[in-house]
């Protein structure tokens, strides 16, 4: 039977979009051109312990509303565990413990009240956090969707402003930042405060406080390939479509459409090809870059890479009782505990260290020793406790640049008739994020408007 669409790239935006085109009845093909599925959230299994380790640990949260009916779609959504509403742990610099907890009660109570009852901050502190509410509750229309920026809807952010002096503007003392803002946009956005846009920063406070619910931190309880990689393939290929890994894809242009994609010596035809590439392997796609995406190419290739550090400690005894733990003002700004998280023979702690410019060309001891210091201060558990291994990951590409500065983020259409963009450096307003390739997911399976499966599909896109 002859092929509708073409999906080239098996990440979360890839695997979104071929199942949504798939459930509205179009035959589809995946093309990975590693010999594994997930792209950027996935794991690998570690030949000394045996455990699988994740390239980086991932967070989902409640707001995440695409991925969730993606992972609902391909009968994943049990492979995730909900927080019951936002509760963070924190150790300081100092060992000072706390939590910050946002109550099950109606927006804006719940973070009214979880400021209040957060015992690290003292009464002034507490206070300012009540400005920010303020200017998210001030800047940011219900239902606005997520790439409204984009469509000039007003945000409390001035064009040029990063983090930093939005969080100043707003009467944040440094403290607070640190113990905080910091960790929380570091996280978010994998970017130091002093040069990512606060825009964006904004974007996602809006996203996390609309209710409780969206703050709750959705962890998933298997390693990511088997979140959604695994039961994506099994969902497709159970359906009669294909996925297809070690097939690195060149895109075939004719004139002003796409007439097709080349694996190595072979054609395959299909009237819609969806690249879901990142920013750095989009000009690889063509043999020559096609005039009409001439621009694209060109942003894409000025933009800046962001990596993320991970250094997975195997101790010979449990040393965590929370299963993460945030450790403001440190390298490594968080602490996993794998054991709690994914259970079963999983042991280790991962800790992260996001917007890791300054360490990602350190050598593995070097990383270790620091990560094995910080976890040593701040738990006190871990101090008398062996430990058996260190493993780092260094992922240099993990995100992209959101500095203000940063080449402006394509659209899903092209100039290129039957040629789609999706992946999460697509303009979906969102950071570099699990939720932004979904929503680029999906609205390229949506936007291929010139096939029969555009009706079929919007019933799954209609919340952004
Ligand atoms: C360490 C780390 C931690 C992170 N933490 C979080 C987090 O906590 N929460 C969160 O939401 N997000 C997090 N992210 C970001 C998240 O992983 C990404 O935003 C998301 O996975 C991007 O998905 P994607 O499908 O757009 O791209 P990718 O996952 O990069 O998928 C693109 C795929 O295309 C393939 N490809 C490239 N060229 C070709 C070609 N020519 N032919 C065929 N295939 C090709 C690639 O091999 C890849 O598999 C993290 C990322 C990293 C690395």
């Amino acid at each position: 039977m002859a092929l509708d669409a073409i999906v080239i790239g098996a990440g979360c935006a890839g695997l979104s979009a071929a199942t949504a085109l798939a459930d509205a009845g179009a035959r589809v093909l995946v093309l990975e051109a590693r010999p594994g599925l997930g792209g950027r959230a996935t794991a690998f299994r570690d030949p000394d312990t045996g455990e699988r380790v994740d390239n980086g640990q991932h967070i989902l949260m409640g707001c995440y509303e695409q991925t969730l009916v993606f992972l609902d779609r391909i009968g994943a959504s049990d492979r995730v565990r909900w927080q019951a509403g936002l509760s963070l742990p924190m150790i300081d610099r100092r060992g000072y413990e706390s939590v910050l907890k946002l109550p099950s009660v109606a927006s804006p109570l719940h973070l009214l009240g979880g400021v209040m009852a957060w015992e690290a901050l003292s009464w002034g502190e507490r206070l300012a956090i009540l400005r920010v509410g303020n200017a998210l509750r001030g800047g940011t229309p219900k239902g606005v969707p997520y790439d409204s920026h984009s469509r000039g809807v007003p945000y409390d952010s001035h064009d040029r402003e990063t983090v930093r002096d939005w969080l100043i503007r707003h009467g944040q003392p440094q403290r607070l930042i640190e113990l905080l803002w910091e960790p929380l946009a570091l996280a978010a956005l994998n970017q130091s405060i002093d040069q990512a846009a606060a825009h964006y920063f904004v974007v996602v406070l809006e996203r996390m406080f609309a209710d409780p619910t969206a703050a709750a931190l959705v962890l998933p309880a298997v390693p990511l390939d088997e979140l959604y990689a695994e039961p994506a393939r099994e969902w497709l290929l159970h359906r009669g479509h294909d996925v297809r890994v070690n097939a690195p894809a060149r895109v075939e242009v004719d004139g002003s459409r796409v007439s097709g994609v080349r694996v190595r010596d072979e054609r395959i035809e299909a009237p819609i090809v969806i690249s879901t590439v990142p920013w750095h392997a989009f000009g690889a796609l063509f043999d020559a870059v096609p005039p009409a995406l001439a621009a694209i190419a060109s942003n894409a290739a000025l933009l800046h890479s962001l990596p993320i550090v991970t250094v997975n400690l195997w101790f010979d005894r449990a040393v965590m009782h929370e299963p993460l733990v945030g450790l403001p003002g440190r390298t490594f700004q968080w602490v996993f505990d794998r054991r709690a998280i994914v259970g079963g023979a999983t042991s280790h702690l991962s800790l992260v260290s996001s917007g890791a410019e300054a360490i990602v060309a350190q050598g593995n001891d070097a990383l270790i020793a620091t990560a094995l210091r910080e976890v040593r201060e701040a738990l006190p558990a871990a101090r008398p406790a062996r430990l058996r291994k260190g493993l780092a990951v260094r992922e240099k590409r993990s995100t992209f640049s959101l500095a203000p500065a940063a080449p402006p983020r394509p659209q899903t259409t092209t100039p290129i008739e039957g040629f789609f963009l999706a992946g999460d450096w697509i303009d979906t307003g969102l950071p570099a994020t699990i939720e932004s390739a979904v929503v680029s997911g999906h609205r390229a399976a949506a936007e291929s408007e010139t096939t029969k499966f555009t009706k079929g599909i919007t019933k799954h896109v209609v919340s952004f």
